[in-house]
């Protein structure tokens, strides 16, 4: 029996990361220009603030400055309005987070669209989500963005592959088939009124999985050797151990056996969102100064 070629996101990140701090020592000696993320969290959600200290943690990593702006739950929504006009005027901060869900009382959507574009490090303003989508230059969604440097970097060029994105988010599912696209690759976007799911991921070369429910996607859905990114992050209990653990949309112990290479969860495209989101910085950073460096992983 074979057994598929593991992605491995947390060595890709890694590598990813080191090539990010090269270039942020680069601008900092040579144009003394810090590149600085600014993430705003509104609320106590535990897991929100996990991935808040992470990012922060890792930007600093990369010799960024970072500045964390987190808010009682019920701030009101005019409070983080005029917070992000601060930091869209604040020329130390090139990139600006504000971390989601937010708190009910606060339209998400109004907030995306307060941040200036070309600080919006998430890729979510209409103006980043225009431009992918016509083929134009802006910032591309972090999660999306880490999966095709996976692809690109395990499969080389994907004109011409059969994709399938499950799941047709703003977030994920949507940037990734334009991502796709724009690789030339033929894309099909399947979400929960797809009929037949199994049989279209089955005509696929590339799978990526982006639904939220626990290991969906069989391992006999998968054609023989294709590439399958797990976006999926599912918290679930393990039977043997009673404990808790997170599994991917994709039955892994069964993929394994079938496609040609596959993203592992956790440990595949989780670290990659956060790497792709200080690369979004350093870009925003090279852009706002007119900076001329290379993009790290120029293609994507
Ligand atoms: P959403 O809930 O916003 O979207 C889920 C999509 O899956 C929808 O388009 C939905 O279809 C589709 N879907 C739901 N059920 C089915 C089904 N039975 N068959 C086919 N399609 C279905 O989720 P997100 O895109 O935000 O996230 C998806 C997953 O990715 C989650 O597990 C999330 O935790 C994870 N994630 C991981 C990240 C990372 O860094 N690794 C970052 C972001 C998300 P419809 O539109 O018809 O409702």
């Amino acid at each position: 029996m074979t057994s598929a070629k593991l992605i491995d996101g947390n060595a890709f990140s890694a590598g990813l990361r080191d090539e990010i701090a090269a270039r942020v020592r680069e601008i900092r000696d040579e144009h003394h220009v810090t590149p600085g993320l600014a993430v705003v969290l509104v609320g106590e959600d535990p897991a929100s603030q996990v991935y808040v200290r992470n990012k922060n943690k890792r930007a600093m990593e990369c010799g960024m400055d970072s500045f964390e702006h987190i808010l009682p739950a019920d701030t009101p929504e005019h409070h983080v309005l005029n917070l992000i006009e601060g930091l869209n005027d604040d020329p130390a901060v090139h990139g600006i987070l504000v971390q989601l869900p937010l708190p009910r009382h606060i339209d998400s959507q109004k907030v995306i669209e307060a941040i200036r574009p070309d600080k919006d490090v998430d890729g979510f303003h209409p103006w980043n989500v225009g431009k992918l989508a016509s083929g134009g230059i802006g910032l591309i969604p972090c999660t999306p963005l880490g999966s095709l440097m996976m692809l690109r970097d395990h499969l080389g060029p994907l004109a011409g592959m059969k994709a399938i994105v499950v799941g047709r988010s703003n977030i994920v599912g949507k940037p990734m088939a334009h991502l796709l696209i724009r690789e030339s690759c033929t894309v099909t976007v399947a979400h929960s009124q797809t009929r037949d799911l199994p049989a279209e991921v089955r005509a696929a070369d590339i799978v990526v999985a982006a639904v939220g429910r626990p290991e969906m996607i069989r391992g006999d859905w998968i054609k023989p050797g294709a590439t399958v990114i797990d976006v999926g992050i599912n918290r679930v209990v393990d039977h043997q151990t009673g404990k808790n653990k997170l599994v991917g949309d994709v039955a892994f112990a069964e993929a394994v056996q079938v496609a040609g290479a596959i993203t592992p969860v956790p440990g595949g495209v989780g670290p990659m969102t956060i790497a792709c989101l200080l690369r979004n910085t350093l870009t925003a950073a090279a852009r706002l100064h007119r900076l001329d460096i290379p993009e790290a992983h120029p293609w994507a």
